[in-house]
């Protein structure tokens, strides 16, 4: 069977998603000469305010969802908690990039770690905890109980020192079916972003070092000052995730790197990611635009650091310090255009350009 064909500029991107990396997204396809049409439930998408249209519905709503596909010549999403039926439904009419895989393992994160395991992608001991004998002989400690599904930024997860913390956690997390991850110490956090084509080659941002707080991503700094071996193992991590996982798109491995050296999984997201901000001013190709090129079938672009930077997320009232960045002729302000600002709410970025 020969390749698929290229989509040239000219052709019309579906995003299935309304936030910021939607929006992101459309801006860099816009810049190549694409179209893109969002598809999203809520009242206000941010990402609709730059596509050329827009699909109001909601994810179960078969009929919205075959007329966004029509409209489109290929699918993406721009979050991997969009319904597995949904993106079903629209890879009965166009191509769906990354795939229907991503997401169902990126939505689990038991089934997650187990795959990155038969992958041979290391990760910190986990165990299952979803009634009292797992409780019970739970090993994994002091450790993080996390839900296997819905937590996001921190969300949905309780730190643990023994099983008397851990069963009152999962009364606490509603008894649902969790994930004991044992408490890493680690040095620092980074994440690889791959990008792979639609002929299958692979091309790995620069890692960066992450600080989160309170389970939100803060700043990523490029580059990261860990030794090249550290880059190289990510890379391996993330080129054996993106095609382990087959996918035409973009991926995400958020890792822990230990005291000793070692690199660790946390999860994964087939999607661009907050940590690859950076690359929108400070790399030859943003993570964007490589999205954008691997699903149309375009070369991928380079990836070479054009000046050192930190990116700052601009969370909740932190936004309203934009003068500020204006002011500031190291900073590249990016906002998001959402109407309601909420305490823990991801604004909108700055990027500091070091010379
Ligand atoms: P997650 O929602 O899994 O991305 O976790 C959010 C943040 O919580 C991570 O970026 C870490 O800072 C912290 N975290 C999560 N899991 C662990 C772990 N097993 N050990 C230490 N810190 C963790």
């Amino acid at each position: 069977m020969s390749a698929p064909a290229a989509l040239a500029p000219g052709s019309t991107i579906g995003i299935l998603g309304g936030g910021q990396l939607g929006r992101m997204t459309a801006m860099a396809a816009a810049r190549l000469g694409y179209r893109c049409v969002v598809f999203a439930p809520e009242a206000h998408a941010i990402a609709a305010d730059v596509a050329a249209d827009w699909v109001q519905a909601a994810y179960d709503d078969a009929a919205a969802l075959a007329g966004f596909a029509r409209q489109v010549d290929v699918v993406t999403y721009e979050f991997e908690n969009v319904p597995e039926a949904a993106v079903a439904e629209c890879l009965r009419l166009k191509p769906v990039r990354p795939g229907v895989l991503p997401i169902r393992i990126a939505q689990h994160r038991l089934r997650e770690k187990a795959f990155f395991r038969t992958l041979g992608i290391d990760t910190a001991d986990y165990q299952p905890i979803t009634d009292a004998a797992e409780i019970a002989a739970a090993t994994a400690l002091p450790g993080i109980l996390k839900t296997c599904t819905e937590g996001y930024d921190g969300k949905g997860q309780v730190r643990v020192a023994d099983r008397t913390a851990l069963a009152a956690a999962w009364q606490t997390l509603g008894r649902r079916e969790c994930i004991l991850e044992a408490l890493v110490d680690f040095a620092c956090e980074t994440s690889v972003i791959v990008a792979r084509g639609l002929d299958g080659a692979t091309r790995c941002f620069p890692i960066g070092r992450n600080d989160h707080r309170g389970g939100i991503l803060r700043t990523t700094t490029v580059p990261s000052g860990l030794p090249a071996a550290t880059q190289a193992a990510a890379e391996r991590y993330g080129v054996a995730l993106a095609e382990g996982l087959d996918l035409v798109g973009l991926v995400a491995l958020e890792l822990f790197v230990t005291r000793d050296g070692r690199v660790l999984a946390n999860e994964m997201a087939p999607r661009p990611h907050n940590s690859g901000h950076w690359t929108i001013d400070a790399c030859a190709t943003s993570q964007f635009e490589q999205l954008v090129r691997a699903i149309c079938g375009l070369p991928l672009g380079p990836v070479d650091v054009l000046t050192p930077s930190r990116m700052e997320n601009l969370i909740g009232d932190e936004a309203n310090d934009w003068p500020r960045y204006l002011a500031d002729p190291a900073a590249r302000l990016h906002l998001y255009g959402k109407a309601e600002t909420r305490p823990g709410r991801k604004m909108g970025h700055v990027t500091f350009l070091r010379s």
